[in-house]
């Protein structure tokens, strides 16, 4: 199976190949950099409208030339879209481009949902069974485990996503977006300064800890000490609700999806936890963490191989596409 996976729900235009006999991923992407603030949804929006036919050019060139069968067949079985969540003007352009491409190669189209996509690459990558994931990317934060043909959502922000609320933060200081990376590379020379740590339940707020670190910097309070008590207080609220899906569901195997996973302390923190707990830990690479057409791909070929394919008419993108929304057709596991 060879499935061409288009991916645009915020700042990635992405377009990847994979091919599931030698399980090569090639990816091509061209990041939106907002000149000032964070993502502007027109701007990115229009990103998308001239990155997309170039990434997708791209990839269909590599898929061209590593295609062994006939001429006048399709280089890929199928196109593979990001149908949400995301950004729905950046969405429209993806779903539209899918569209056509789908209709051009005379191949089906597979609607992927972008966070399953997260999941599922980590899964794929490390072999693992059914593990519980966490998703740790820009809007969004929460734990996901298999049950009865759905992925639930176990845990999850009660308000903004965890990479979204870094940016806010270091939009607040002045530093350029994406903030995530700043704040790491600033709290290696940190010290711990109080801020507030709100899980609640399974459940989990950034706000409270977001106004408090605004306040402490207006006080003049060292950045360094912020970034260092912010990455503390955030990852470890994050890493206290994974523990807690992992002895909720009985699952030893924990999987990393999202932008803020780059992050080498949270990956540091989860890592420490399984191991105490005897679980095994898997944070995929960089390229395949952050937005990226790769895991698009990836579990597309696994639909298409379901015969879970979208007719034309019924291919709508779908901006608040939530992942328990997804009838999981691609795994045989018995419902647990
Ligand atoms: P979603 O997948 O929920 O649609 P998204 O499209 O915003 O989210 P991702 O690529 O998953 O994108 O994540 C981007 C986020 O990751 C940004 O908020 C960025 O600040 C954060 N990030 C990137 N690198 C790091 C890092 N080293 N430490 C912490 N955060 C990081």
């Amino acid at each position: 199976t060879r499935i061409l996976g288009i991916e645009g729900t915020a700042w990635a235009a992405s377009a990847a190949v994979y091919d599931a006999a030698t399980d090569d991923v090639f990816i091509e992407s061209d990041a939106y950099q907002p000149e000032s603030g964070g993502i502007h949804p027109r701007e990115a929006a229009e990103h998308m409208h001239d990155a997309i036919p170039r990434v997708v050019e791209t990839a269909l060139e590599h898929a061209r030339d590593t295609h062994d069968g006939p001429e006048d067949e399709a280089p890929v079985d199928a196109v593979a879209f990001s149908k949400g969540p995301g950004l729905g003007p950046c969405l429209r352009i993806v779903g539209t481009a899918a569209r056509a491409l789908s209709q051009a190669l005379e191949v089906p189209l597979v609607g992927v949902n972008h966070m399953v996509a997260h999941l599922e690459i980590g899964r794929h990558t490390a072999d693992f069974d059914s593990p519980v994931c966490l998703n740790a990317s820009g809007a969004n934060a929460h734990l996901l485990a298999y049950r009865n043909g759905r992925y639930r959502v176990l845990g999850e922000t009660m308000d903004t996503g965890v990479g979204n609320a870094i940016d806010k933060f270091t939009r607040h200081v002045g530093w350029s977006h994406p903030g995530g990376p700043k704040v790491e590379a600033a709290a290696e020379d940190g010290e711990y300064v109080d801020l507030p740590y709100v899980v609640k339940g399974m459940d989990f707020s950034f706000s409270g800890i977001m106004s408090a670190a605004k306040q402490r910097y207006d006080d003049e309070v060292p950045i360094e000490d912020i970034c260092f008590s912010l990455q503390e207080n955030v990852f470890g609220m994050l890493t206290e609700v994974a523990e807690r899906a992992l002895s909720l569901t009985g699952s030893d195997e924990l999987v990393l999806g999202g932008g803020v996973g780059q992050n080498a302390r949270l990956r540091e923190m989860l890592a420490e936890m399984c191991d105490q707990r005897g679980a095994d830990f898997h944070a995929p690479e960089p390229r395949f963490l952050r937005d990226n057409a790769g895991m698009i791909a990836v579990l597309g070929a696994k639909m298409y191989d379901a015969g879970d394919t979208v007719a034309l008419e019924d291919s709508r993108v779908d901006p608040n596409y939530r992942p328990d929304q997804v009838p999981v057709t691609w795994r045989t596991d018995e419902p647990e």
